[in-house]
């Protein structure tokens, strides 16, 4: 009787420790480094199948002379009290309702920024110090997310708040009372920008996220960076190939005539092949019914 009781106690030991283990494996699976790095994403989870097959991911090397857009990004950002986390894989701050930035003619809400070191995106093969993103989304177009960089120079006013705070530890939010952020005040003064169609940067790695990243950079101090270098080292996803994707230009698709352009793209150049076409065949008809009558 004893030796059957025990049984069950390891049996119900061992089931809760498998559940456990497994519960507490999807929370801390994944990383930047060595097998919980980013080259086994895909196999950790069925969920992060796109990290190991997408063909649209993110983040990738951009040639610096790839086709720069004009600064037309209609921020309006309003500030925000700063609740800030360390959720393990970065220092995100998550921002008050109300901030949109409109692409495409829509607008797209501020959710949170968060920062990577060394930045993700890389210009011409070289990467910079670290990369801030702003996190936007648009209940029925997806994520859209702004891309700035950091480098070493003068203090960040801006940053101050959000670098005095950064928990060094993993943790739930905190909200920090008497600290007010901009997120306007975290873009650089010459906001043209590279857009193209990508993916998340972390697992699960979904491709619904317009990307613009901006080349010109802002600046932040070296003891700043080294506060961020203090508590994640490396958060960097490596560049993904940029297979058969194209830079954008221009927000909204072009529908109308553009002037120069070759007639046969034109779409008033189908319109007069067929009228052309049907005025040719009633003259035909014309013409034979004419001879025939004749
Ligand atoms: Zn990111």
């Amino acid at each position: 009787m004893k030796q059957k009781l025990n049984v069950i106690i390891s049996l119900v030991v061992l089931l809760n420790a498998t559940l456990f283990g497994v519960a507490l494996a999807e929370e801390v699976h994944w990383g930047y480094e060595g097998e919980h790095g980013p080259a086994h994403w895909g196999e950790m989870d069925p969920a992060y199948t796109l990290c190991a097959t997408g063909l649209e991911q993110s983040p990738i090397d951009i040639a610096a002379t790839a086709p720069l857009n004009p600064a037309d990004l209609a921020f309006a950002y309003q500030p925000s009290g700063l609740t800030i986390v360390n959720n393990g894989h970065t220092i995100q701050a998550n921002y008050k309702a109300g901030s949109t930035v409109q692409i495409d003619g829509r607008p797209y809400e501020l959710l949170q920024f968060h920062f990577h070191r060394p930045s993700e995106h890389t210009v011409d093969g070289g990467d910079l110090p670290m990369e801030l993103h702003l996190v936007h989304r648009n209940d029925t177009e997806g994520l859209a997310v702004v891309g700035v960089f950091l480098v070493e120079g003068a203090e960040n006013a801006a940053l101050a708040p959000i670098f005095d705070h950064m928990p060094a530890e993993e943790g739930e939010p905190e909200t920090i009372e008497g600290v007010t952020i901009h997120a306007a005040d975290l873009l650089p003064a010459d906001q043209r920008y590279w857009r193209y169609d990508g993916s998340l940067t972390t697992p699960p790695c979904s491709e619904a996220v317009k990307w613009h990243v901006m080349p010109a950079p802002v600046e932040v101090s070296a003891a700043q960076l080294a506060a961020y270098e203090a508590i994640f080292h490396l958060n960097a996803r490596p560049v993904q190939p940029f297979n058969a994707r194209e830079f954008i230009l221009g927000q909204a698709p072009i529908t109308l005539p553009v002037t120069g352009a070759p007639l046969s793209g034109n779409p008033l150049f189908a319109v007069v092949v067929v009228v052309g076409v049907l005025a040719a065949a009633n003259l035909v008809i014309i013409v034979v019914a004419r001879r025939k009558h004749e």
